[in-house]
């Protein structure tokens, strides 16, 4: 039984902390895909929002552990990007989970300002395209 010692990491919210001592362990554990991407999705801390889903490669979820800032991997621009770096709307990362079989990341965050680049406060927000209430008009026209 180890323990990594206390190092006195009071007070999260603000300041950026590293999430792990061996960035590699982690890796191990998840499952990447054919092109070495994993999807995360980061939700808020403060209330299980989902605000927003980007990818992952290995260097970029490297990055994370190692600040404690969100970084993604960007497919259309083929770079790291690390949330926030332009627009001050900065994801700090309290907590990182994979899913039951390693393909997918969940982090907690502590967003700054909107996490959507359009401006909204996630990237779902406002964009609702169905809902449950729609099977009324529907439901009776299939046998
Ligand atoms: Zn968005």
């Amino acid at each position: 039984m180890t323990d990594a010692g206390s190092a006195g990491a009071t007070g999260l919210s603000a300041v950026a902390v590293p999430l792990t001592a061996n960035p590699a362990e982690v890796l191990e554990k998840v499952s990447f895909s054919a092109d070495g991407l994993v999807p995360a999705i980061a939700q808020d801390s403060a209330n299980g929002e989902v605000l927003m889903m980007a990818w992952m490669n290995a260097k970029s979820l490297e990055q994370t552990l190692l600040t404690g800032r969100a970084t993604y991997w960007s497919r259309s621009r083929g770079e790291l990007w690390r949330k926030g770096e332009t627009s001050g709307h900065l994801q700090t990362v309290e907590q990182i989970s994979l899913d039951c079989d390693g393909d997918t990341v969940l982090m907690q965050v502590s967003q700054q300002g909107p996490a959507c680049h359009t401006g909204t406060r996630s990237c779902f927000t406002g964009r609702v395209v169905a809902s449950a209430a729609d099977r009324s008009d529907e439901g009776g026209q299939r046998a």
